[in-house]
């Protein structure tokens, strides 16, 4: 058995983006990145990737640089996140051939879909989420419940630049999310379908574990190709293989 390099898709080049591509690029984890922001100056107590001479470049393409200079292998793509369907040529091949997905957007739409194209396309994922003193991560892989299994819709919450979010906050759940996502690419499932939750790090640096059951008729599930909703009875029953 060969083993190419593990190849990840990061979306956000921000707060939880910074740590978690630095992190997958020194592993040796191929990275392409998308962002479609530029660094700016109430960016940089949160975002501590980027310096002074960040400001007015796109994010994506600085943290791409910044992996390189460290001896990885990234690329940022300017953009909000796109489908391999929606982009073109090695870029749509990059895209597609990725291991594992991590999202470290400030956008619940962006998160969901990219769990949606990761559960459908039977690929690992990494949803990261930050929001004033704590946050949340969820880890899945094909088979488990997803992260549409447990919160069904995109909440209308407020954005980290609306309600802000305590600069070392998003380092923490960043550092955690490259973690679970190192592991779940070794093989690691001990917290795929897992959400740890971080209620308020000031005050417990320790995540709340929930482990979730597979919402049944979740749309997500029902299109996967491993599917935590299929029947498992065929193998309960020592089906020969
Ligand atoms: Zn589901």
């Amino acid at each position: 058995m060969t083993h190419a390099p593990v190849r990840a898709t990061i979306v956000g080049a921000g707060g939880l983006g910074g740590p978690i591509a630095l992190s997958l690029g020194a592993a040796g984890i191929e990275l392409t990145i998308f962002d479609h922001d530029l660094v700016e100056l109430s960016n940089l107590h949160r975002q501590i990737q980027f310096t002074a001479v960040d400001l007015g470049h796109p994010k994506a393409t600085r943290l791409a640089g910044l992996v390189v200079s460290r001896g990885g292998k990234a690329r940022g793509v300017v953009a909000k996140w796109r489908t391999p369907s929606e982009l073109d040529g090695e870029l749509a091949e990059y895209v597609a051939e990725s291991d594992l997905i991590v999202d470290g957007s400030d956008d619940p739409e962006t998160k969901f879909a990219v769990a949606g194209w990761a559960v459908a396309n039977g690929r690992q994922y990494v949803i990261a989420a930050a929001l004033r003193y704590g946050g949340n991560v969820m880890a899945g892989v094909p088979g488990v419940a997803c992260y549409r299994c447990l919160f069904e819709e995109p909440a209308d919450v407020p954005s980290c630049a609306e309600a802000g979010v305590l600069g070392p906050v998003v380092g923490a759940i960043g550092g955690a999310a490259a973690a679970i996502a190192l592991g779940i690419v070794r093989g690691q499932r001990g917290l795929a379908g897992a959400l740890l939750a971080f209620d308020d790090l000031r005050s417990v640096a320790e995540p709340r574990i929930l482990k979730f059951a597979p919402r049944p008729g979740c749309p997500a599930c029902m299109r996967a190709p491993i599917s935590p909703l299929a029947t498992p009875l065929r193998i309960a029953e020592g089906e020969p293989s």
